[in-house]
């Protein structure tokens, strides 16, 4: 889906490019897996040329049009990658939200009253000039969220699209959403109103028979795949009919703000989505508020928790407009199991580790964190692992050779950094590729590799020598490009040793931090996959068909990846188990979280 990770290079590149000579980003060296023998290649820069216009400061996205915030409160978006701020971003209040909500109920009569092919054809053009605007979506989203141009511009925004143009093509097929759907025929008119009686098949029906929306939304995302979430939402609540009002993550705003300028050039009704930025507080004022009919969010399990409980006190009080329950669909975190046996391609499974991990900086809530790998092939997964981890670029988000771009935020760094030193605290042993192993905690610095190089002993190992000679074979520091002065990094790294007690193996990280564990058997591989209070993801390696079927069938996970990794398309559900949330998101079912 999206393109290799730019290490592993096999020929020489020159070191002119684009009219720039002996301008060097850094050197790798490129190698076969298991090969020593090396050829030094250099990178030369291939920094993104496109430029994007960014206003000083943004309000709300209200009624259709760019609204001055009620108070005037904001907050700066910066580039994680410089710490310089893009722009001034409105914190949303309660009046705010107030005003959204009503443009929103306002819309919803003409808007579920649309022939279901005209909806559709809204979105459709959304699709479409996503795909037009596809470069500059990228470039701001990069610039925003810190993740590499290759990914926002490959994977992200390419999504983004699909997904609209998925549930375009749903809107007037939404009697076939349920299993055992009704016989009555599309509607592919104006329907009547949204307290019709309950159908045999459970959900209120018109006269024809067709399904109705839930009414207004809140919908609230989170920072690490901004542009993404939003189509997530919007499309499949659009395509039923309902209208929105969207809270982006604080740090995140810029492209949700300039989908709304997409919304205004297709002629979307006014009203029928609205976005309110702000923090929590803003996200906590849709949640709380008596005129949303449905709440919508993706974000920490912690906050999910809080969430669900703020929907059931409200309504068991009633207060959801018509008295009736609030809707809830929760997407939250993870700590997915990656199991790799010793009948697999160790080769391909090794991509598929680092795609399952460093993709997004390992911000990804369904990032396979957790590697399970047969005992009798750990010391070989871990060796070829270390020398591909080697090659991945860290560094400038908008350079095209970039594979790891910048932590989302400054906050995000110093929690993936408390893993850090607690997981090697706790007896784990950490190693980053091309620098060695058990290095002091302060990945995050340009600091990491002279305190590695000086053989200086970091803080939470006491006195410990942190390089193991024997554990760095195959790699050297000059493989490794020099970290930007500025913003916030953390080289992709891989905890061994570790054992399932371990913080680093319960707790979700969201960052480029894996957990090796072994596992012996097939049974002890379930169990130890299986244990943990998450059940959002997984990964099986293996060439045993019976075996892939056997050990998917027995995870707890919403999805699982059979010999491949964090693979998308809108037609495929996507949601979890347990503390990783209810409701599912994409394909046909992610619709019925949008039907009344
Ligand atoms: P949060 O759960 O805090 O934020 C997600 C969204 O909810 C943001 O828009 C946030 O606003 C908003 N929000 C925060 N507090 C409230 C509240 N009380 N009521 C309603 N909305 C609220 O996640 P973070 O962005 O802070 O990330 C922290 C951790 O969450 C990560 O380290 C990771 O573990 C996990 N996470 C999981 C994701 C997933 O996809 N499953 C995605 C992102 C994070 P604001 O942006 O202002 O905080």
């Amino acid at each position: 889906m999206w393109s290799r990770p730019s290490g592993f290079l096999t020929s020489s590149m020159s070191s002119e490019h684009n009219g720039v000579k002996n301008v060097q980003a850094g050197s790798v060296e490129a190698r076969g897996i298991g090969q020593h023998a090396a050829t030094t290649i250099t990178y030369a820069p291939a920094p993104e040329t496109v430029k994007v216009e960014i206003s000083q400061r943004y309000g709300h996205f209200i009624g259709g049009e760019f609204v001055t915030p009620r108070d005037k409160g904001s907050f700066a978006t910066i580039n994680p990658a410089t710490e310089a701020t893009l722009a001034m971003i409105s914190q949303g209040s309660e009046q705010d939200v107030d005003a959204a909500v009503a443009c929103a109920r306002k819309a919803l009569p003409k808007w579920r009253a649309l022939p279901a092919t005209e909806r559709a054809k809204y979105l459709f053009r959304i699709a479409r000039r996503i795909q037009e605007r596809a470069r500059e979506l990228a470039v701001l989203e990069t610039m925003d969220s810190g993740k590499p141009i290759r990914e926002s511009r490959d994977v992200d925004v390419p999504l983004v699209a699909a997904h609209f143009f998925y549930y375009a093509g749903w809107a007037d097929k939404l009697e076939y959403v349920r299993l055992g759907t009704p016989s009555t025929p599309s509607l592919r008119e104006g329907r009547s109103g949204m307290d019709s009686p309950r159908g045999a098949r459970g959900y209120p029906e018109t006269a024809r028979g067709y399904p109705e929306p839930v009414g207004v939304c809140g919908q609230i995302i989170p920072w690490n795949f901004p542009l993404m979430m939003c189509a997530w939402k919007l499309a499949p609540a659009l395509a039923c009919g309902n209208t929105v009002v969207l809270k982006p993550a604080e740090t995140t705003s810029l492209t949700a703000l300039r989908l709304a300028e997409i919304f205004q050039e297709v002629g979307l009704p006014d009203g029928v989505v609205n976005i309110v930025t702000g923090d929590g507080r803003t996200g906590s004022a849709i949640v709380n508020h008596p005129g949303i009919d449905k709440i919508a969010f993706t974000g920490s399990t912690e906050v999910g928790k809080k969430i669900a409980l703020a929907v059931a006190r409200a309504s068991g009080a009633g207060a959801s407009p018509k008295g009736r329950p609030k809707k809830l669909t929760l997407e939250l975190g993870g700590k997915s199991p990656h199991i790799i046996f010793d009948d697999a391609s160790i080769d391909q499974a090794i991509e598929g580790i680092i795609q399952g991990i460093y993709f997004n900086q390992g911000e990804v809530c369904c990032a396979g964190s957790r590697l399970l790998v047969q005992e009798s092939i750990i010391e070989e997964v871990r060796k070829k692992l270390e020398l591909r981890m080697a090659s991945l670029r860290v560094g400038d988000p908008l350079d095209k050779n970039t594979d790891v771009g910048a932590i989302n935020n400054k906050a995000q760094l110093d929690r993936i950094n408390y893993y850090l030193s607690e997981g090697q605290k706790e007896g784990a042993r950490l190693c980053v590729p091309g620098l060695g192993t058990n290095l002091g905690s302060n990945m995050g610095s340009n600091m990491g590799a002279p305190s590695l190089r000086e053989g200086r002993s970091s803080d939470a190992n006491d006195g410990k020598m942190l390089i193991d000679p024997s554990r760095s074979e195959g790699v050297s520091n000059h493989v490794l490009n020099q970290l930007p002065k500025k913003g916030y990094w953390c080289r992709p790294c891989f905890f061994y040793d570790v054992q399932p007690s371990h913080i680093v193996a319960r707790e979700e990280i969201f960052g480029p931090v894996l957990a090796l564990m072994s596992f012996r058997t097939v049974e002890e591989a379930i169990t130890k996959a299986n244990n943990t209070p998450y059940g959002l993801a997984a990964g099986v390696w293996t060439n045993k068909g019976s075996k892939m079927f056997e050990v998917a069938g027995k995870l707890k996970a919403g999805v699982v990846w059979c010999n491949t990794y964090n693979r998308f398309d809108p037609t495929s559900p996507f949601g979890g188990y347990k503390e990783s949330g209810f409701g599912r998101e994409g394909g046909m079912q992610g619709l019925g979280a949008y039907i009344a």
